[in-house]
């Protein structure tokens, strides 16, 4: 087996990097042929291949598993097309947009919600005309008081062309925020370089990035330079990652990676539980498992740890909050009961009739 210094982007690549065995070879180019697979050489080096089990492995390398669809997933899962008033825009909620740039990645997830969407030989990245019609539609609507920056994974753009989008955004007046979403400090660190951290800073508006990552094991101490060069640069960070089966369905992996998030000054935001992607039930979990896992971080980290577990209704009615209660009505009673960390249950009183 050599270490690849180039990105892996089919079954044979992974094979030749010693990442696949050779009989599973003819079963993962069929899945390669309906999803896109890549894997960059900094992610490639944090698998290890003699742990079958192994949690970056299990986010990147194909598995047959994937060419067998569930009932009730779908192509679309979190119902983005039903939104899009223009081509690279989604108008979900009054106060924000997803404006998706590009449809390439610099890694595959296995799970990824938009499967059917990224990826070579997929949507086109949007042309400079379907750009100008995007953020004349953002022109058009004052209540746009945030524009998320998504794709596919927008930070894999040049430092010169994220510029020119950032600054167009920057000088329409009712947004105020920018927001990026990206693998990328995780999966190819070295992109974020000076030029790239300066494209997204913008004068008397604010740029946050929030990162997607799953397995503490990403936060590589390249990675961690990474997210230092925004966050020095004044650019807020916050986390998402996605509960996966096998990745970090466990109290113990899922707080390292909050703390780790914490220890890098990226603030946990959201926990999304799995979407119904076509050939994604192998990595999803159930909900119940989803809170008792939230119980379980809440029980044992700080207040700075706790991300919102999400869920996304698949028809693209957005998403709700789905962690665990801790307060219900007595029965027949107007108090309240609150429940603790640990676990006990406490009466608290309602307000006093006047
Ligand atoms: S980085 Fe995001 S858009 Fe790209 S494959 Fe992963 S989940 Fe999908």
């Amino acid at each position: 087996m050599t270490r690849s210094t180039a990105v892996l982007r089919d079954p044979a690549a992974l094979l030749a990097a010693g990442l696949i065995p050779p009989e599973r070879l003819g079963e993962l180019q069929q899945v390669a042929a309906r999803y896109a697979v890549s894997l960059t050489p900094h992610m490639a080096a944090l698998i290890d291949p003699s742990d079958p089990h192994d949690p970056i492995a299990r986010q990147f390398l194909p598995d047959a598993a994937e060419l067998w669809s569930r009932e009730g997933e779908t192509p679309d899962p979190i119902g983005d097309d039903s939104h899009s008033p223009v081509e690279g825009i989604v108008h979900r909620y009054p106060d924000r947009v997803l404006l998706k740039l590009v449809h390439v990645c610099p890694v595959y997830c296995r799970f990824c919600f938009r499967r059917e969407m990224v990826g070579p030989g997929r949507r086109q990245s949007l042309s400079s005309t379907a750009l100008e019609v995007a953020l004349d539609y953002i022109r058009a609507h004052p209540e746009i008081w945030e524009v998320i920056l998504t794709g596919g994974d927008p930070l894999i753009l040049s430092p010169r062309r994220l510029r020119e989008v950032v600054r167009a955004l920057g000088a329409i007046e009712h947004v105020q925020i920018i927001r990026v979403h990206t693998r990328v400090p995780v999966a190819a660190p070295d992109r974020i370089s000076a030029a790239l951290v300066r494209a997204l800073k913008l004068r008397g508006k604010s740029t946050y990035v929030v990162l997607h990552a799953n397995h503490p094991r990403e936060l590589t101490e390249n990675a961690r330079a990474a997210c230092a060069r925004l966050v020095d640069a004044g650019i807020p960070m916050l986390s998402q990652s996605v509960l996966l089966r096998g990745v970090n369905d466990d109290a113990e992996t899922l707080g390292a990676l909050m703390r780790v998030f914490v220890e890098n000054r990226i603030k946990p935001y959201y926990l999304h539980h799995g979407d119904l992607a076509p050939g994604t039930a192998h990595l999803r979990t159930g909900i119940d498992e989803g809170q008792a896992l939230m119980r379980a971080l809440q029980g044992r980290l700080s207040g700075l740890c706790q991300p919102t577990y999400v869920l996304d209704i698949p028809g693209g009615h957005g998403k709700s909050p789905i962690g665990p209660s801790y307060i219900s009505r007595r029965s027949s009673r107007a108090e309240f009961e609150v429940e603790d960390f640990n676990g006990q249950r406490h009466a608290y009183p309602p307000l006093p009739s006047s």
